[in-house]
């Protein structure tokens, strides 16, 4: 029953529409092209309610969406486009970082990155920020269905392994939009930050 609520250009327009709103927030970030938008059609059972293959470069919002009165998803930019420049980048990461320490009604961060090219520095980053917001992760590892069962499970566990030193609460997950892998476990995480 998840609908489309309101698109922002920036963090600053997104506080304002939601002023008078409560509930809690579900934040999707990732790399574009890590498939974000597929995820998110998948989890909400809609074919397109976040729009997939968007143009590289061209200027995002910030789409939020509501799940019901008292939750919301809020699907940011996908990072990383090389044509993007240096100063919009850091404009932007910084926005992010703000969002992720102060937005109070923030429940936890899923940040989705392609199974196939995990953990790039920016990824880090922001498992990094939430973390040091003290806020729930949920890595998904996507597109899991473009590797074999014994490559899936070496990359999760290195995954892991990788992030225990953060000593945040980070939970690494394969997912698969295409086959369904993983939904019924992501699903049932995100509902326990909802139910705190
Ligand atoms: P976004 O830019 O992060 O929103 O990524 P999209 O959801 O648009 O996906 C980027 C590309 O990856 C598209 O061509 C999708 O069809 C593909 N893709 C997304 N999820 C999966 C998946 O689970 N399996 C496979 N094989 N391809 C996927």
């Amino acid at each position: 029953k998840t609908r489309f609520l309101i698109s922002a250009p920036d963090i600053a327009h997104l506080e304002q529409h939601l002023a008078e709103v409560s509930g809690i927030e579900i934040a999707f970030a990732g790399r574009s092209n890590a498939g974000k938008s597929s995820a998110l059609n998948a989890l909400t059972e809609q074919k397109s309610l976040a729009r997939t293959s968007k143009t590289p470069g061209r200027t995002q919002l910030i789409n939020v969406f509501a799940v019901d009165e008292w939750r919301r998803l809020v699907d940011l930019p996908g990072y990383g486009f090389a044509q993007v420049p240096q100063a919009m980048k850091i404009k932007w990461q910084q926005a992010l970082a703000e969002y992720l320490q102060h937005r109070e009604c923030l429940g936890g961060v899923v940040v989705l990155m392609d199974i196939r090219h995990p953990l790039k520095d920016l990824d880090r980053q922001m498992v990094e920020w939430s973390v040091a917001s003290e806020l729930p992760v949920l890595v998904l590892l996507t597109k899991a269905d473009k590797l074999t069962q014994s490559a899936r499970m070496k990359t999760v566990n290195d995954v892991r392994k990788a992030l225990e030193e953060l000593k945040g609460e980070v939970i690494v997950e394969p997912f698969s939009a295409l086959k369904g892998t993983g939904k019924e476990k992501v699903l049932s995480i995100l509902d326990n930050w909802c139910h705190p």
